[in-house]
């Protein structure tokens, strides 16, 4: 078969042949299609696509095409050594011959690998940079090249590449000399990282100029976010879980190791089965914990930023933050990591007034250069005007990265309008008063007592400090403790009030003078909790249907009980077998048989054969 034409047979081109028969999905996503033709025919490309869109189909594809056109073995270069155990497992319940070279390999073991290699019986190798570029890799890649096998470079994760973003690799450099080395061997760089300087180091450093770039929307029309107002915020996460996510599996992201622990202790007591996973765990028994979120069903991984990259756990339904991400690349990454397969998921976080008090603390105490400061500072400001926005977040986002679009209608702004209330003359009062303070004694003071003396509370503090007598004592008894923490928040989110030194004395910025003489407006959104917490039904277009009820959801979890035993006796995470929305589809259903079965989306030749006969069984022996 001649792969420069991917000829189409029956009206079906090459590429959607094998996306139906191997991945069993009926249709591409978006701009895949394109993609695997083109690098299929042995074009150079970049692909940008956000968390969970599906890169990997856009090299395992041509893997699989290239291989049958004679080209031979696709390599895979990867960071994420951990995670090419469950990568060729996945590819071996497809019936696609892979493997992967790394450390975590007997020599032996690796022997026979190199072997399959060498006798053309391996599609995709999966390698880590610093694997890739030994001596000894180097030989088996030149005696594959003198023979005409090597079909394809595939680098994901390619963002590694630049010192800009915070997952750089420094062997990641060395790829390079793949292209010069082998420079007729087309390659796929991939990443899910958007943003201008990333892009221009990837295409520089792997000299990748020439390569077409397809760069996808942004959107990820599944995931909805909200973003609430922090009052117990452990109380509130829980009260999330239960309400909305009981026994489905979810990241929780907290800013301290500290706070990660007592977190997941937190949830576990409370009967939601949480993990504890950050960088001061050491590397076994992340492993450990990492491997039992992948592989079992409805756990909770609670976990600081060291955790996340590469999880490609497609069950993830909600993805919760209970501190402030440091911008909005964070932030999207961290909540991309939710909904994967398709389903609708949740980005939930709580925001408070501490978080913009740490945020921009941290910022200012840090030792980096009043360059690198002001751009971090100009990506919290971006972040913080998200957190407070009363308009659809994810137009914001969106924006963020340079798209635009319209109202979403699943995010909480676009699903429970926020009432605004016009706080200006609110705000006035609260900096007029840290200006009194400063004025009486060049005194500086915290947000509690500020609001205790705005609220005219006869507090000890206020007697020493006699207060009592400062003109704006008690001119803010109408609004309560909440609003005024709301309304300081956004004064210092705004940059009107900053918080310094060791108790977070509040002052005054140059720009709070405009706002005290009413120049600026400060619009409020009205305390959640004064509103009702009415719930519109999840789903939109192009969201799949809610999960199943009755006797469907019986047939689900007889399912979900057979996908567990069979994950366990294969030893690979259950999401391997099927994806939950697969086995949802079946329950709802109800296949008789090999043909039906067959039609549902994630069902491939390969998996009909080897599970076909047990479900269809399975789903007879029901009532
Ligand atoms: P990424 O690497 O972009 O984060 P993945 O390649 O892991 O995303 O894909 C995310 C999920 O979407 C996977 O579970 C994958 O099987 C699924 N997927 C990808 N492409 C399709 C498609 N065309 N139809 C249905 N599911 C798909
Ligand atoms: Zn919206």
């Amino acid at each position: 078969m001649s792969i420069e034409r991917l000829d189409a047979v029956d009206g079906v081109s090459a590429p959607l042949a094998v996306l139906r028969e191997v991945f069993g999905y009926p249709e591409f996503r978006g701009v895949q299609q394109q993609i695997v033709e083109h690098v299929s025919a042995g074009a150079d490309a970049l692909v940008l696509m956000p968390t969970g869109a599906g890169k990997s189909l856009c090299y395992q594809i041509p893997a699989i095409l290239r291989q049958r056109a004679g080209h031979g073995v696709t390599l895979v270069v990867s960071p994420l050594i951990a995670l090419m155990h469950d990568q060729v497992s996945a590819l071996d319940e497809l019936g696609v011959p892979a493997a992967f070279l790394n450390s975590s390999l007997e020599l032996n073991e690796a022997r026979r690998v190199e072997q399959d290699l060498l006798a053309g019986r391996i599609t995709l190798l999966y390698a880590a940079p610093e694997r890739v570029l030994t001596e000894r890799f180097a030989t088996l890649l030149g005696a594959l090249h003198e023979r005409g096998k090597l079909a394809l470079f595939a680098i994901d994760e390619a963002h590694c590449v630049s010192q800009w973003g915070h997952d750089f690799r420094a062997e990641y450099l060395g790829l390079g000399s793949l292209h010069e080395r082998f420079p007729e061997v087309p390659r796929i760089a991939l990443t899910a990282t958007a943003d201008e300087h990333t892009r221009a180091d990837i295409l520089e450093r792997l000299q990748l100029q020439d390569a077409r770039r397809f760069i996808t929307s942004f959107d990820r029309p599944n995931i909805r976010y909200q973003i609430v107002e922090k009052s117990e915020p452990r109380r509130q996460l829980l009260h999330f879980i239960q309400t909305e996510h009981a026994g489905e599996a979810g990241i929780v992201y907290c800013q301290s190791r500290k706070k990660v622990e007592e977190t997941a202790e937190f949830l576990s007591e409370e009967g939601v089965p949480a993990l504890p996973y950050h960088a001061g765990f050491p590397a076994e028994q992340r492993r450990v914990n990492q491997d039992r979120f992948l592989r079992e069903d409805g756990l909770v991984m609670v976990a600081t930023i060291a955790f996340g990259m590469g999880i490609d756990k497609p069950d993830v339904r909600f993805v919760a933050h209970l501190d402030l991400p440091r911008n909005i690349e964070g932030y999207y990454q961290e909540t991309g990591r939710g909904g994967r397969g398709g389903q609708p998921a949740d980005a939930w976080m709580t925001y408070g007034l501490a978080d913009v008090v740490n945020q921009r603390r941290m910022i200012d105490e840090s030792e980096a250069e009043e360059d690198f400061k002001r751009l971090q500072r100009a990506k919290l400001d971006a972040l913080l005007a998200l957190a407070e926005a009363h308009d659809c977040r994810r137009v914001r986002l969106l924006a963020y990265f340079g798209e635009s679009g319209a109202p979403c209608g699943n995010c909480d702004n676009c699903l429970n309008p926020p009432v605004t209330w016009n706080a200006t003359e609110a705000a006035r009062k609260l900096l007029s008063c840290i200006y009194r303070f400063h004025q009486q004694r060049g005194q500086r003071f915290g947000s509690g007592h500020l609001i205790d003396v705005l609220r005219g509370k006869e507090t000890d503090k206020v007697e020493q400090y006699q207060h009592q007598h400062l003109s704006t004592f008690g001119i803010g008894a109408d609004l309560s403790e909440g609003q005024w923490r709301g309304v300081l928040r956004q004064l210092i989110a705004l940059g009107h009030v900053q918080a310094q030194g060791e108790f977070n004395t509040l002052a005054l910025t140059v720009s709070a003078r405009e706002v005290l003489r009413g120049e600026i407006q400060i619009l409020m959104r009205e305390p959640p909790a004064a509103r009702s917490r009415a719930r519109a039904a999840k789903g939109r277009a192009g969201v799949e249907a809610p999960p199943p009820v009755g006797p469907a959801a019986t047939r689900l979890a007889k399912l979900k009980a057979w996908r567990a035993e069979t994950a366990r006796a294969r030893n690979v995470p259950a999401y391997v077998v099927f994806h939950d929305a697969t086995l949802e589809d079946m329950a709802r259903v109800v296949p008789g048989t090999y043909l039906a079965l067959g039609a549902i989306a994630g069902v491939g030749a390969r998996k009909l054969e080897a599970y076909g006969e047990e479900i269809l069984q399975l789903l007879a022996a029901e009532e």
